[in-house]
């Protein structure tokens, strides 16, 4: 893994988007794997602000709350739309339907935008207890899309984007830690210093499906973006 240590989150977000850019002036960057919550705000702030044009890329979102419709603000494409597509178009943008009600059609409909877009960069974020997408500690390194049950652990930390604790989704569709590890490239932002144990586990300790994240250790082109406080543990 390449470690990139920045001051705070506003770096971290012009050293992520000066390698999106990269890509995209080399023309490698045909579809970008995009993550919620908000750690990549500031990479989607750069996005916003940049003269990159994104109507020739395809992006596919990681999850989705399970019950929620596109239009609730709650939901993660209602996020997506206001923090980056309203902005910055792109020719597809695809996010799992949290309103389906057959959940092994809508997995295996993800599945098939996946396998038919492969990704070329996924954009991560890294949750307090190592999870990628909604895959919890425990998930298997072989799962694709599938409907997950959130960790208490999860819920607490996202229900800060709610009015009230029994308003957050208790399931999502995520995608898998297989299709995650498809992708050519891995970007992780960790921003924090509620992220540090996670960015340790994740970078220093065995592989394990106790920790998610450290699955990246089997990848070979990972590029972790961390302030001081994410990295804080590290070496220690
Ligand atoms: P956060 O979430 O960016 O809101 O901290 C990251 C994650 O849970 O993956």
């Amino acid at each position: 893994m390449n470690i990139i240590k920045v001051k705070d989150s506003q770096a971290g977000g012009k050293k992520a988007f000066e390698l999106l850019a990269k890509d995209h002036q080399d023309g490698t960057l045909h579809v970008i794997g995009l993550a919620t919550g908000s750690t990549p705000l500031s990479l989607y702030k750069e996005l916003v602000q940049s003269d990159l044009d994104f109507s020739k890329t395809i992006s596919v979102n990681l999850d989705e709350y399970v019950g929620l419709a596109a239009s609730d603000p709650q939901s993660y494409d209602y996020f997506m739309h206001k923090n980056l597509f309203n902005q910055k178009p792109f020719k597809h943008s695809y996010l799992p339907n949290g309103l389906a009600t057959d959940e092994k059609a809508e997995c295996a409909r993800y599945d098939r935008v996946i396998a038919e877009h492969p990704l070329d960069v996924q954009v991560l974020g890294i949750g307090q207890n190592g999870h990628i997408g909604f895959n919890e500690p425990g998930a298997s390194f072989d799962s694709t899309t599938r409907k997950v049950k959130l960790t208490e652990s999860t819920i607490e930390a996202n229900k800060r984007f709610f009015e009230r604790k029994e308003d957050v989704p208790t399931y999502a569709y995520s995608m898998g830690i297989r299709s995650i590890m498809q992708s050519k490239k891995i970007i992780l932002l960790a921003y924090g210093e509620s992220k540090a144990q996670a960015i340790k586990s994740m970078i220093e300790e065995p592989v394990s499906e106790n920790c998610p994240a450290s699955a990246l250790q089997q990848h070979d082109n990972v590029i972790v973006i961390v302030d001081e406080a994410a990295a804080s543990l590290l070496g220690k």
